[in-house]
């Protein structure tokens, strides 16, 4: 959701006349190692998902002081969820911050940066609730073959150990007409994957009383020409229902990866943490999606140590993880976030006892997510093709990409296949997987005499395209409009 607001972050600037900074290269050559890049403005998007936001926040800050004192006319904005929990104290910890906003007015971060400038005094702006849906403004997407699609913002929940719901407000949905009308516009400027974004994507709908609306939206998306790849994130287990599998198996389009949170396998700490569903229902809805959908890599989030958590609640957590197979996990320390009700929860678990189940849990799953890749030794896999693989694979003639369940995999060229020319960003590989590590596949099959299978892809096409054309690059999609 962030790195989406990101994207629009910079659709707005660019709108407003800003370039990146990579483009000017006598900014970009005074950059130092605050991070600044060389640029007129710098904005920090924060999440106060991961525990140490504030710190990582002021700590980058604190680097940024050096160049403003330097480069006064720099501007340096922070907008997101710390932010919007945070308010005018940023700038009171910061005062050389211009400007501060939060997650529901991303559209006034333009105004609010000349407003700085002009009065020469930090322009805060928070709003409560969302004023313009964040789809309706420009957006400068990162990737040409992939693009995120926002179904809803918000969420209607309140998991004790959760800010979201107090940064981000309560659930808001987009009409289908407009979702579609939006994939249908990424897809016409080259994406062929695209990932529907909610923080609980199974209650979509409840805004407008339609049930099973979701599994409406995954048919309707999935029938999108050109769309070759439909992904989503995040589901709810308590709203997860049987019309999403049917509609995930029936749709080709639809891939076989599904992510659900399952953060405790105890249902006594799941009441504790106010998540509705309880372990039955979570390992039922497993069973019915690996029956409808066998090849399906389902990954999950668990929070160990949530308070009040006893070595019999952390030993169910570990039985559902041996019962469920995933082929990997999220796995997190508890640790509070300030307002939320967990946060004052007595029982807090102790640190060392914590460390010892986190290392547990750790240890399991790595032992299952090692046998379940080892199961793709010799299978095919089709990759779609990203846009950087890295140092590593560049000296070793390699490029990544994702299979069709989300597993990373990387691949060696065979001669004659050059990474930009034969074989673009956004293209599809078919390959044979010759070595699986816990955490990727290797498909070197094309240099081994094997399986290597290029499909050219639109997406490959427009990437070619605006190497040529740097006009094309910077590109900014306007916001999708209103259907009323
Ligand atoms: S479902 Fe729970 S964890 Fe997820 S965003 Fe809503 S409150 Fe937070």
């Amino acid at each position: 959701m962030n790195v989406h607001d990101s994207e629009r972050m910079a659709g707005l600037l660019e709108t407003e006349g800003y370039v990146p900074v990579e483009t000017v290269p006598e900014a970009a050559a005074r950059a130092t190692e605050a991070g600044d890049g060389g640029a007129d403005i710098v904005v920090i998007n924060t999440c106060s998902v991961r525990e140490n936001a504030s710190n990582r926040l002021f700590g980058n800050l604190g680097q940024l002081a050096q160049v403003k004192r330097e480069r006064p006319d720099m501007q340096i904005a922070v907008g997101g969820c710390l932010a919007q929990q945070m308010r005018e104290k940023v700038v009171e910890r910061a005062p050389w911050v211009d400007v501060v906003f939060g997650t529901h007015n991303i559209d006034v971060l333009p105004a609010l940066l000349r407003r700085a400038e002009h009065n020469r005094k930090a322009a805060v702006e928070i709003e409560e609730s969302l004023k313009v849906f964040p789809s309706t403004l420009p957006t400068k997407r990162e990737s040409v073959y992939s693009a995120w699609v926002s179904i809803s913002v918000g969420c209607n929940n309140t998991c004790t150990f959760c800010i979201v719901p107090h940064l981000r407000g309560k659930e808001r949905d987009r009409r289908p007409g407009e979702i579609l009308a939006e994939v249908e516009a990424v897809v016409a400027q080259g994406a062929v994957e695209v990932t529907l974004l909610g923080q609980n994507v199974n209650s979509y709908g409840v805004s407008f009383g339609e049930r099973g609306a979701f599994a409406d939206l995954l048919r309707a998306v999935g029938r999108v020409e050109g769309l070759e790849r439909v992904r989503f994130t995040s589901p709810h287990p308590a709203a997860f229902s049987d019309d999403v599998i049917e509609a995930m198996a029936q749709t080709p389009t639809v891939m076989p990866s599904l992510h659900m949170p399952l953060q405790s396998g105890s249902d006594r700490v799941l009441r504790m943490m106010r998540r509705s569903y309880r372990r039955a229902k979570f390992e039922g809805i497993l069973e019915r999606v690996r029956e409808a959908i066998p090849d399906a890599a389902i990954t999950t989030d668990i929070i160990v140590g949530f308070p009040g958590e006893t070595e019999e609640d952390f030993q169910q957590t570990l039985e559902v993880v041996e019962n469920s197979r995933f082929s990997s996990a999220f796995t997190f320390l508890y640790s509070p976030r300030p307002g939320t009700p967990a946060a004052d929860m007595e029982d807090q678990v102790p640190h060392d006892v914590m460390q010892d189940r986190y290392e547990r849990l750790v240890a399991l799953q790595e032992r299952i997510t090692t046998e379940d890749s080892k199961k793709f030794e010799g299978r095919e896999v089709e990759v779609l093709i990203a846009e950087d693989g890295g140092r590593k694979d560049e000296a070793r003639n390699r490029v990544s990409g994702r299979a069709r369940d989300n597993r990373l995999v990387h691949l060696a060229l065979p001669d004659g296949v050059q990474y930009g020319r034969e074989l673009r960003p956004g293209d599809m590989v078919r390959a044979a997987v010759t070595h699986a590590a816990p955490h990727h596949l290797v498909a070197d099959s094309g240099v081994q005499g094997g399986l290597f299978e290029i499909i050219p892809t639109r997406a490959g096409q427009v990437w070619h395209e605006r190497q040529d054309n740097p006009d094309m690059a910077n590109r900014v999609s306007l916001g999708i409009p209103l259907l009323r």
